[in-house]
Formats: C-alpha cells, sequence, structure tokens
C-alpha cells in the first residue's frame, strides 16, 4: 500500500477530521521495516474536545430505542464488510499479518461483532418487575453509563477496537477510543467510515502514546468508565487512575494459557492445534496455547512431532498467500522475545528443539520456536513471551498439572486434551480461568464471553456479558397504593 492510500487518514472528533498536533510517532511495516509514515498524536485541547464531543452526543444516544442503535450498529457492520480488502491491507500492512489470513479470519469476524451487539442490545435480559413490598412495583433498568474511553492494544488493533466500541455504542453510552500508537491505521480508516453512518460525538478516535494521550484520557473528568486491552502494568496504571475519581473499569490484561495434554490425547490432533493455536499471529495474542504440560508417555513423542510440525511453518515468503506467520510488532517485541529464549536456553535442562532465534532480513521475524524440558519455576514457563514460543513441561499425574497450571499470576485461557470425557470435566471444573477447551484451543464465538481472571483483570468483551459490562443496573420502584 502506498503513502497516499494512507495519508488521508486522521483522528475523528466530534464527527470531524483532525490531525494530531503533538510529536509525532514514527509507523513501521514489520514485514520489511520500513517506514510507514509519521503520526502527530493529540494534543491536550484535542483530547479535552474529543470527550466533550462524546458526552454532547450522550445526552441524545443514550434515550434512543435499542432498535435505532441497532440499526445504526448494522449499517457500520455493512460498510466494514464492503471495504472488507481495504481493512484487510491496512492491518497487514501496519501489524505484518498475512493478508488472506486477516481477510478470512479477522475482518469477518468484526463484522459479526456489530452485528451481534445489533441484535443483543434488543434481548437485553434482566429480573422481573413485581411488587416487592406491597403497593410499590419494582423494575430494573439497565442504562448506560456514560463517556467510555477505551485504550486499544497492537496485536488485533480492529478486532479490538470492534470489541471495546460495539458493546459500547450498543449499549448507549458513547467512546473515545485510543488506538494503539504502533497501529492506528484500520482504527483511523473505522473512524472514516463510521462518520458517515453514526451521528457525530458517539464515536471519538484519537490517537498518541499510552504515556501521554492515554495517560490524560483515562485521568480526564468528562469519562465515566475505562475499558483496557494491554499489559497488565497499565491496567494498573488504569486502576491508579481510576482510584482518583472512582471511574468504572474494564480490564482485558495479559495471558499465559496453560495446555495440560494427557497420555490419551489425539497426538496428531494435539500437534496440529498447537502448531497453530500457538503461532497464530506469532503468538501476540494473550490466549495463545504457549505452555504445554504433557504427560510422560507421550511426552517424547510430541516433542518430536511438534518440533517436526513447527519447523515446517511458512513465514517471511515474497508471496503472502504462503505465509502461516508473520513478524513480530517492532523490533523491541522481536528482542525481546529473543532474550527470552536465549536466557531459556542457558539453562542445562532446557533443549531448543527447533527455532530459537530472529531469522534473517529487515523484518521483525522470529523463528517458531519450541523450548522442551521446561520446568515450572523456568521464566519461560511463568512469563508471557507474546512471541512465537512454545514452551513443554512434562508431568507424572494429574494433580501435578492441574497445581502447575493454575500456578500462574493469570487466569485467561486453557485447555486440556483427553479421549476421556470424565476426565476433560473434572479437569475443567478445576481449572483458574476464564476459559477452558476441550481437545481444542483458541476457539472464540461471539454470543460466548472472553475475560480473565486474577492479573489477567476483569470484565467480560463479547456476548450478552459484555453489554452488561457497559451499563448501570438501576432501580425504580413506583408507590401506587
Ligand atoms: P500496552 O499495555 O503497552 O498498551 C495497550 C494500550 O495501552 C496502548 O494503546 C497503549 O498506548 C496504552 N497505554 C500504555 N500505557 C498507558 C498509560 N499509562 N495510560 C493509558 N494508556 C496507556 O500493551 P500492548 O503492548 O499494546 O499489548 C500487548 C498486551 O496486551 C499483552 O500483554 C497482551 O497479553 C495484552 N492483551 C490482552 C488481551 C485480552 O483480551 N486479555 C487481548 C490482547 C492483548
Amino acid at each position: 500500500m502506498s503513502k497516499a492510500a494512507v495519508s488521508d487518514i486522521s483522528m475523528l472528533i466530534g464527527g470531524a477530521f483532525e490531525t494530531g498536533s503533538e510529536e509525532a510517532e514514527t509507523l513501521y511495516a514489520p514485514r520489511t521495516g520500513a517506514v510507514i509514515m509519521d503520526m502527530p498524536e493529540a494534543s491536550a485541547a484535542q483530547i479535552d474536545k474529543a470527550v466533550a464531543a462524546a458526552g454532547k452526543a450522550f445526552l441524545t444516544w443514550s434515550r434512543t430505542t435499542p432498535v435505532e442503535r441497532s440499526g445504526y450498529l448494522l449499517r457500520l457492520a455493512q460498510a466494514i464488510e464492503d471495504a472488507a480488502e481495504d481493512f484487510a491491507r491496512l492491518e497487514a500492512l501496519n501489524c505484518g499479518k498475512p493478508y488472506p489470513a486477516v481477510l478470512r479470519d479477522e475482518i469477518p469476524a468484526v463484522v459479526d461483532v456489530f452485528r451481534f451487539f445489533a441484535g443483543a442490545v434488543r434481548t437485553l435480559p434482566g429480573q422481573a418487575a413485581g411488587e416487592y413490598l406491597p403497593g410499590h412495583t419494582s423494575m430494573i433498568r439497565r442504562d448506560p453509563i456514560g463517556v467510555v474511553a477505551s485504550i486499544a492494544p497492537w496485536n488485533y488493533p480492529l478486532m479490538m477496537a470492534a470489541w471495546k466500541v460495539a458493546p459500547a455504542i450498543a449499549a448507549g453510552n458513547c467512546v473515545v477510543l485510543k488506538p494503539s500508537e504502533q497501529t492506528p491505521l484500520t482504527t483511523l480508516k473505522l473512524a472514516k467510515v463510521a462518520a458517515d453512518i453514526l451521528p457525530e460525538g458517539v464515536f471519538n478516535v484519537i490517537v498518541g502514546r499510552g504515556g501521554s494521550v492515554g495517560n490524560t484520557l483515562i485521568n480526564h473528568r468528562g469519562v465515566s468508565m475505562v475499558s483496557l486491552t494491554g499489559d497488565v502494568a497499565t491496567g494498573k496504571k488504569v486502576l491508579a487512575a481510576a482510584a482518583q475519581s472512582v471511574k468504572r473499569t474494564h480490564l482485558e490484561l495479559g495471558g499465559k494459557a496453560p495446555v495440560i495434554v494427557f497420555d490419551d490425547a489425539d497426538l496428531d490432533a494435539v500437534v496440529e492445534g498447537v502448531r497453530t493455536f500457538g503461532y497464530y499471529n506469532a503468538g501476540q495474542d494473550c490466549t495463545a496455547a504457549c505452555r504445554l504440560y504433557v504427560g510422560d508417555k507421550l511426552y517424547e513423542k510430541l516433542v518430536a512431532d511438534l518440533s517436526s510440525a513447527v519447523s515446517g511453518i511458512a513465514y517471511g515468503r515474497e508471496d503472502d498467500a504462503e505465509n502461516e506467520m508473520g513478524p513480530l510488532i517492532s523490533r523491541r517485541q522481536r528482542d525481546r522475545v529473543a532474550s527470552f529464549v536465549e536466557r531459556a536456553s542457558e539453562l542445562n535442562h532446557i533443549e531448543i528443539t527447533t527455532g530459537g532465534g530472529v531469522a534473517d532480513g529487515n523484518g521483525f521475524f522470529y523463528k517458531p520456536t519450541v523450548v522442551a524440558g521446561a520446568l515450572q519455576s523456568d521464566e519461560i514457563v511463568r512469563r508471557e513471551v507474546f512471541g512465537p514460543v512454545v514452551s513443554v513441561t512434562r508431568f507424572s499425574d494429574t494433580e501435578e498439572a492441574i497445581s502447575w497450571a493454575n500456578d500462574s499470576d493469570y487466569g485467561l485461557a486453557s485447555s486440556v486434551w483427553t479421549q476421556d470425557v470424565s476426565r476433560a470435566m473434572a479437569v475443567a471444573a478445576r481449572l483458574q480461568y476464564g476459559c477452558t477447551w476441550v481437545n481444542t484451543h483458541f476457539m472464540l464465538a461471539n454470543e460466548m464471553p472472553h475475560g480473565g481472571f486474577k492479573q489477567s483483570g476483569y470484565g467480560k468483551d463479547l456476548s450478552q456479558y459484555a453489554l452488561e459490562d457497559y451499563t448501570v443496573v438501576r432501580h425504580v420502584m413506583v408507590k401506587f397504593a
């Protein structure tokens, strides 16, 4: 994509397009390392203006009916679908993802998020109205909260924007969204599309770094709720800011998904599953199947088969249609991943059975890597690497596997692989994760909640539960006798 194709992209504030007036961030194409453009960040005055525009729009948007808002969301979904190729090209450029995968996997999922919430907002469930005191009728309302500041990460920029914006505006809130400073392009394109559809001020996009624009936004007096998908450290900053003004918070933070593989698991299915779900998006996924615990009897064969399968993952090829994996988002992220693997490889019990190095070329690629022989206490097992690196640890009994899986600061996603349904159910019931898959991993349905606990945060994306998170429960009581 040429510079011209991205040069008309600017922030959306109160229905008008504006360019930031502060220091610029340089955007890189991770696939080649080339500069895409410099993007100036929003000024304090522009942040104020965006919050004020959202606050003003809230006065009318919050009083629209669900069917009206549903109509807007359906039109937005259609417009995104109509521009699917443009969105996919921009996302591929800005993140380095293989274009065919973005077009096939991400854009339809984004479209469906808007369609799902367009339907869901018309059927919000709630407690029955009734006379809980004699002569008094009580009813429950679920009302929007106000201005929501949404802060998104770089791993799935458009999808994370959709996960935040769709339930928030469906519920009657107005949004000021700040994409990651590294990946604003598709969010700004979304702003362009939305400007023709949504009333002004309902959806605003400002760009800039976390420490400046993000920090000003989360501390803003006009913001009633902050929704963040990002790092645990950033989540703590959001909480500290929220503590000053008692804002609502919705935090989707990191993850380190355990994958428990019992000796009776279908080995081919496990290998195929981990090859796919451990390395999708170059492992830059908080649910990535990155921490394997494998039964004693299956361990050797699994390490051999997985290493062989992972060594065949296609990346960095000229013809993007052949690529299964993209680069890391930045040189910094690639070097961070490399340092995790370097430290692991210095341990005597560790064997890097495939990968384990930066790939040749100017792009930010890291070789898909398997780290075998990892122990529960190893850094590579405990910390989020957020790269194409999977650790494999041997376990000897079920209790050990469950306790190691739960022995983590994170609590987002997990999976269990076995052909014994009773064992799968028993283990799933004891895992402390927002989601447990059985004999698969990573699969999302927009009807089902996504979110964690422990340091993975709280609050749900997707599903009816997300709509609930973006509303406040109110009680109205009428005395009639
Ligand atoms: P990050 O926390 O550095 O950045 C996320 C967003 O927060 C960016 O827009 C950034 O500008 C902003 N930000 C940073 N500091 C801020 C501050 N002080 N105030 C306000 N905003 C600030 O995370 P990242 O590196 O962009 O994304 C990767 C992280 O996100 C990983 O840890 C990953 O696990 C997590 N993640 C979680 C989920 C989930 O659903 N739980 C999904 C995707 C990514």
